[in-house]
């Protein structure tokens, strides 16, 4: 059937889901019609699982029992264009929309997962929050920008300290994962609370790498996004052993439709040349770079499978891990399982390891009650409340006994 209007879509922002689409080329020059006199706009509450459904999930519906939740005309903004909000919504469900005119059918779905602010911060907030650490910190913090994201937004970069030892912070290579909601409370907390450490320590963070992705989660993707704009995974996409073809997760890192593709060569992308120049130009002792999902992640720490066999190296990693581990787990003994050399061909890790033997770890999470949340999206703030205490303690932990090197 053919369809009265176009370009549908569904943005979350404040807890509030806003519908737009416009007149379809033909009738929106017909001066006659009656079509957009009336319009009704139908709504599903969809029993999607994040993790296990994506895309895929939405096709094949017709919207017959979706619910009608608005009936009436609305105003088009230069004769075309047509705008809804829905503020009927609760965080943490999936919702289809459908939208009828006249004598057309229920054109959808758009699907949309309001999630929370607060756990899920948008770029919008990370720069504020960015911001407002800067102007608290006593001169002591700066912010620049290391790139942009093939969608044009601004990589920030922030300092902090100007110590003779660095060390990174890298958040959201993976744009459904963790950063900016972890690592950017802990540098504010520790700025705030024991200012003395960065007297011998510098930290350089790039918070959010895969702004692309995680705004668009943050708009209300429903699905799990990884890759970049240009569909490459920034974890496999860094200058280190490009021999090596990667199959983990039954996928190919060569082929272009896998959601683990390298890309097309080395740091193809423009978000892995802006982490590249920020550690190129300020090389880091140690760098922590955060994934799992969600917004939270914790311990295994992964360093790359190519040191496996580097033993000077794997000693230092491990002491790195257990001063991590004493802030973040202090109830817990040192588990053995806590670090483990399972970073790839071209992640960023392998890179630091092939660029100067630096200590980088990817930062995942074991499989407790926190992991079964947040793999299914429904990390709540107080688990990122209690995640950010963590993170912050970790890494009080990691500055004192790297000061002491
Ligand atoms: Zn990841």
């Amino acid at each position: 059937m053919r369809k009265t209007i176009t370009r549908i879509k569904a943005i979350v922002k404040n807890n509030k889901v806003t519908l737009s689409w416009y007149k379809n080329n033909t009738l929106f020059n017909d001066a006659s019609t009656d079509e957009f006199d009336n319009f009704r706009i139908y709504r599903k509450e969809e029993d999607f699982v994040f993790g296990e459904d994506y895309e895929e999930f939405f096709l094949n519906n017709d919207g017959t029992d979706a619910k009608l939740i608005f009936q009436g005309s609305l105003e088009a903004s230069n004769n075309r264009k047509y705008m809804f909000e829905d503020d009927s919504v609760a965080i943490g469900l999936t919702y289809s929309y459908f939208i009828q005119t006249k004598t057309s059918c229920r054109m959808g779905p758009v699907p949309v997962r309001v999630r929370d602010p607060e756990v899920w911060w948008s770029y919008e907030k990370m720069m504020s929050r960015l911001r407002n650490l800067c102007e608290q910190s006593n001169g002591l913090a700066r912010l620049s920008v290391c790139g942009r994201t093939v969608k044009g937004r601004d990589i920030p970069c922030l300092e902090v300290g100007s110590g003779s030892k660095t060390l990174g912070f890298v958040g959201l290579i993976h744009g459904g994962e963790s950063g900016p909601e972890l690592i950017i409370p802990a540098i504010s907390t520790l700025l705030d609370k024991s200012p003395g450490l960065f007297q011998d320590i510098r930290i350089v963070a790039i918070p959010a790498v895969n702004i692309d992705a995680r705004e668009e989660m943050a708009q209300g993707t429903p699905w799990y996004i990884r890759t970049n704009h240009q569909g490459v995974d920034l974890n496999r996409n860094f200058p280190a052993q490009w021999e090596t073809i990667e199959y983990g997760y039954g996928l190919d890192s060569s082929d272009t439709s896998a959601v683990t593709y390298r890309g097309s060569q080395p740091a193809s992308a423009p978000e892995t040349q802006a982490v590249m120049s920020v550690f190129e130009s300020n090389p880091p002792d140690i760098v922590f770079s955060f994934h799992w999902l969600a917004s939270i992640c914790g311990l295994p720490a992964g360093a790359s499978i190519s040191a496996k066999d580097d033993a000077e190296y794997a000693l230092k990693c491990k002491n790195i891990i257990k001063s991590f581990a004493k802030g973040f787990s202090p109830d817990l003994d040192f588990a053995e399982h806590w670090f483990a050399f399972f970073c790839t061909a071209g992640s960023l890790s392998s890179w630091l390891y092939d660029f100067g033997k630096i200590p980088g770890f990817d930062l995942e999470q074991v499989d407790n009650q926190d992991a079964k949340i947040s793999r299914v999206d429904q990390t709540d703030r107080a688990l990122i409340l209690d995640y950010q205490e963590r993170h912050t303690n970790a890494l009080k932990e990691v500055m004192i006994e790297l000061a002491k090197t």
